[in-house]
Parts: C-alpha cells; sequence; structure tokens
C-alpha cells in the first residue's frame, strides 16, 4: 500500500463522519446517531454520552468538511493546525488491546471531537506533506456532495462510498449508451 495503514484509516474515518450529514440528512442529529457512528469506527478511550460532546462532534464534522473545500494547500495546512492545537496534541507511542507500538496525539481521557479530530489532522497532514490534497474530491455523481478519499494508486476513484453514486452513474451512462444506439 501507498499510504500507512494510519493514514488510511484516518481519512476514511474523517471522510465518514464528513459525509455524516449527507443531502440535507443528518445522521448525527441525536445521541443515538454519535453512537452508531461510534460502533462503525470505534475511538479508544473516553466517551462521555453528553449532549455537549455530540454538539463538539458535530463542530468538528464542520471543520474537517472545509479541508475538502479548501482551494489551496496553504489554506488546508492551517484548517489542520488550527485542528491539532484545539485538540492540544502531543506526540506518544502508545501499545493497547492488539496494536503493537503506534502513535498517539491526544490522551484516551481527552474530549471525543479532540481526539477524533486530532486522529483526521494526522491523516490530512500526510497528504499535506505529499502535495497530495487531490486526492480528496466530492463525490463526482450530479447530486451529491458527499467527500471522497482517493487513496488508489492511479486516482481513479470519483463516487463517494456512502450513497450509490458509482452504480447509479454506471446505470445512467449504460442507459444513454442504448438510448443512443436505438436512436442511431
Ligand atoms: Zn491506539
Ligand atoms: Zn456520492
Amino acid at each position: 500500500m501507498y499510504f500507512a495503514h494510519d493514514t488510511e484509516i484516518a481519512l476514511a474515518e474523517s471522510a465518514a463522519l464528513v459525509n455524516t450529514l449527507s443531502d440535507g440528512v443528518d445522521a448525527l442529529s441525536d445521541r443515538a446517531g454519535l453512537d452508531a457512528f461510534l460502533v462503525r469506527f470505534p475511538f479508544s478511550g473516553q466517551v462521555l454520552g453528553t449532549d455537549a460532546e455530540l454538539a463538539e462532534v458535530r463542530q468538528l464534522r464542520a471543520k474537517l468538511r472545509s479541508v475538502w473545500s479548501a482551494d489551496e494547500r496553504d489554506e488546508a495546512a492551517a484548517i489542520v493546525n488550527e485542528v491539532l492545537a484545539d485538540a492540544d496534541a502531543r506526540p506518544y507511542l502508545s501499545k493497547h488491546d492488539e496494536y503493537d507500538w503506534h502513535l498517539h496525539v491526544t490522551r484516551p481521557d481527552a474530549p471525543l471531537a479532540q481526539r477524533i479530530g486530532a486522529e483526521a489532522a494526522m491523516g490530512f497532514l500526510d497528504l499535506i506533506r505529499a502535495d497530495d490534497l487531490d486526492r480528496l474530491r466530492i463525490c463526482a455523481a450530479d447530486d451529491c456532495e458527499d467527500v471522497v478519499v482517493d487513496l488508489s494508486r492511479n486516482k481513479s476513484k470519483r463516487y463517494c462510498a456512502t450513497g450509490n453514486c458509482g452504480n447509479r452513474a454506471n446505470v445512467a451512462a449504460y442507459r444513454a449508451r442504448k438510448a443512443g444506439r436505438a436512436e442511431a
């Protein structure tokens, strides 16, 4: 694999978090939504289960989306630095559960949004360092604004992982081809 495993996971998680607000539907409109997200993407450390915690995660979500919409690398770097500062990030090595020594940047008792933010930032900073921010895109489907992380070698991924956009586009292209043939 081209990117470190940690980076891939961090970026997939941030995209999934951003895409919890999709086409006007907010999967994090209540606490149960956040709990469901945490089942899909478990974060080690403390989860309070409070509404304040939910509000912080939703705020973070907006900030993470702004990395996708950043026009320039400098702008993305500034946002990432802000997220790291907000999270009071301090790198240290950790070994827990089944994992060997790896990098953590927040303590397990830091607020959930800070831990998620710091992890996301670690993924983004790899892309910024490698001048690879064009791997962060918006879904190519006309009616979808979901975010996409493309870590494929040939940068060929165009559709989000949340909806069924890739399939829908294929079906539409197939129908268009068929219609074109019928007319000819
Ligand atoms: Zn860990
Ligand atoms: Zn999509």
